[in-house]
């Protein structure tokens, strides 16, 4: 028995990556091709496989380093055999440009898939598994190109975790606390409100109905198109044939009896849960977003474990309801993959929500207290310090979502899925298996609604092409250059393309263009200054002074419903001049993505002249 090192191998354009799991600890024995550890860049989430077989003497990295082709991962025990290829998980396309035209690569093996041999109870030319974003996106456009289509979800209502428990109920919350914040600072304008009484029945009672409407619309969209809709478990039992388990009640109680469905095309929507840390207490203290989301109380003092996007979110209702926050975060900032400017003016803003922002800290254990959840932390990074532990009367879990693809028998079907769940598709949506498809969170980053329902419409008119012989559609792929992301926090944060320090990373010369808010008449108007907004254009000098639009975000109220512009500018390959000369109303907050563009272009009169 040899000691090996093993390490990162060739992992194509990206220079460094950060690892974001580790799926394999001292004493495990691994098999070559096993992933041991996952990383990621802006682009795309990878599991570094390894190359030989034995058993793991020592780990060489931890959660958060930067790793690069040649650094070692571990130091295994065991035998020569021959280097692996790296598994690429779907690839994000790449910023402000073309997405890749090949599949995305992968080592996890394809099962053989096996037969069903009994009858079916339905038929039809597209069974989706699935009923988010993703799922009734796909059927409804399935049935709109003309195609017979079965939906199968395992709860009662359509709509996925998205309109369940998800963007829209966030939303819902999210839009009670901002107008009680922008009520509070109307004080400072001469209209004072007084306290608010809150009637926490009331407002969940409001989230609920909120769900109904957009559920309950699902639900007759689909009838208006005669999508079926089958209520269970779906799982697979060959290549043509899926199973479904009835199931009953809010939950997802199985009464026994079963449907078989045979199906010419399938569509897997199954989508993504909550990461549930190991060693967190079974406590009704200890929730996800989805516990987070029921509102049964508001807590003094609540932790928030991830400093992403869903637990900021969450933090921001349950702290405009009275809650005191604290947040821990294993990187370096908050909101990792925002640029670094917009987090910054965001951070300031609600810095008043936070008792404890602890950057580069990891939480290790915790243990139910009859006074509320004891939390311990450690240090990320050797030589770091950590804060003693801390008690809270709520904790929030918001460590990232895990794709559902391990739950569905895939491999009967003969579709591969990789150690951590994900199922790898081309850019035409298509798993391993030619006749079967997947979108949405299941596929890979960003795990959005709007990511989902992109694919699910490409899936739709690839199988309608193929099964119609319509060549047009049948050519149909998910090309998009980019796509948005949005913290519908206090203010908002929003962003697309690629941001600053991707840009430094990268070697990408850019010209920025930025216009604070201070100079919005608008934004002064509204009492909300603080924003900005930044645009990067690129500045090599093949871009002879007139490059393109590569990204852009901003920070401040409504950024959300104006990152779109940007987007587009993307899509369509705009200058500075394209945007600037956009004629954008007056007064209005959007006008600040014309002038951040002027800005760059140098020809802004809304600020002071730039410095010769
Ligand atoms: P899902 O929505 O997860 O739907 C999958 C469906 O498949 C589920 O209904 C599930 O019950 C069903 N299913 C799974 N397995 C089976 C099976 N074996 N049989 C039958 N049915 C099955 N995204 C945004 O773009 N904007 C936001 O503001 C936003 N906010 C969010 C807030 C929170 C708190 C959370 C948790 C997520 C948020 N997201 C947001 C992410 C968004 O919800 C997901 O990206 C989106 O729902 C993914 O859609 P999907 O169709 O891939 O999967």
């Amino acid at each position: 028995m040899a000691l090996i090192d093993i390490q990162v191998p060739d992992i194509g354009d990206f220079d460094e990556v950060a690892v974001i799991e580790l799926l394999v600890k001292p004493g495990d024995t691994v098999k070559a091709e096993q992933s041991l550890i996952t990383v990621e860049s802006d682009k795309a989430s990878m599991e570094i496989p390894s190359s030989h077989a034995g058993v793991v003497k020592e780990l060489r990295v931890k959660l958060g380093d930067k790793v690069k082709q040649g650094s070692v991962v571990l130091v295994l025990e065991g035998q020569a055999v021959e280097r692996s290829a790296v598994s690429v998980e779907r690839e994000q396309p790449a910023v402000a440009q073309p997405a890749p035209a090949v599949a995305s690569v992968s080592s996890t093996p394809n099962p053989q898939p096996s037969t069903h041999n009994g009858q079916a109870d339905l038929e039809c030319d597209v069974l989706v598994l699935g009923g988010g974003p993703g799922g009734y996106s796909a059927a409804f456009r399935a049935a709109d190109l003309g195609l017979n289509v079965v939906i199968v979800e395992r709860y009662a209502t359509l709509g996925g975790v998205c309109l369940n428990v998800g963007c829209i109920p966030s939303k819902a919350l999210l839009h009670v606390a901002a107008v009680m914040d922008e009520v509070a600072h109307m004080a400072d304008l001469g209209v004072d409100f007084g306290t608010p009484a809150v009637n926490i029945d009331k407002l969940r009672g409001h989230k609920e109905k909120v769900i109904g409407k957009l559920t309950g619309g699902l639900a007759a969209m689909a009838k208006m198109r005669k999508v079926t809709t089958v209520r269970g478990l779906g799982q697979f039992v060959g290549a043509n044939h899926l199973e479904v388990s009835e199931t009953t009640g809010t939950a997802q109680e199985q009464n026994g009896s079963k449907k078989v469905i045979a199906f010419k095309r399938a569509i897997i929507a199954a989508g993504s849960q909550a990461v549930r840390l190991p060693f967190m207490p079974n406590d009704p203290r200890v929730v996800d977003s989805t516990g987070a989301l029921e509102l049964k109380e508001v807590p003094k003092r609540m932790l928030i474990l991830g400093g992403g996007i869903i637990g900021l979110e969450m933090g921001t209702v349950y702290s405009t309801l009275g809650a005191r926050l604290d947040v821990v975060e294993m990187m370096d900032g908050l909101m990792q993959g925002a640029d670094r400017d917009l987090v910054k003016i965001w951070q300031k803003m609600n810095a008043k929500r936070f008792d404890n922002i602890m950057l580069k800290t990891k939480t290790v254990s915790a243990r139910a207290l009859p006074e509320g959840i004891e939390v311990t932390f450690a240090p990320a990074e050797e030589g770091g310090t950590a804060p003693a532990p801390q008690v809270y009367e709520l904790v929030l879990q918001a460590v990232g979502r895990t794709p559902n693809g391990k739950k569905l028998a895939a491999e009967k079907a003969g579709v591969a899925v990789t150690d951590r769940g994900f199922i790898n598709v081309d850019i035409q949506m298509r798993t391993n298996v030619p006749h079967i498809f997947a979108i949405g969170d299941i596929v890979g980053q960003p795990m959005l609604a709007h990511k989902a329902v992109h694919e699910a419409h490409v899936a739709a008119e690839v199988i309608a092409g193929e099964l119609q012989g319509n060549k047009e559609l049948a050519a149909a792929a998910f090309n998009a250059r980019v796509i948005p992301s949005v913290a519908y926090t206090d203010p908002e944060v929003a962003w697309v393309g690629l941001t600053e320090d991707q840009a430094k990373a990268q070697g990408i010369k850019v010209k920025k263009g930025l216009f604070p808010w201070t100079a919005s008449g608008r934004a002064i108007a509204n009492g909300r200054d603080e924003g900005v907004t930044k645009l990067l254009f690129d500045d090599s000098p093949e871009a002879h002074g007139h490059g393109k639009i590569l990204g852009g975000g901003m920070v401040g109220t409504h950024a959300g419903d104006m990152i779109g512009e940007i987007a587009q500018a993307i899509e369509m390959g705009a200058d500075a001049v394209d945007i600037g000369k956009t004629i954008h109303p007056h007064p209005t907050l959007g006008e600040s993505i014309g002038m951040a563009a002027e800005v760059a272009h140098g020809s802004c009169t809304d600020l002071p002249p730039a410095k010769k």
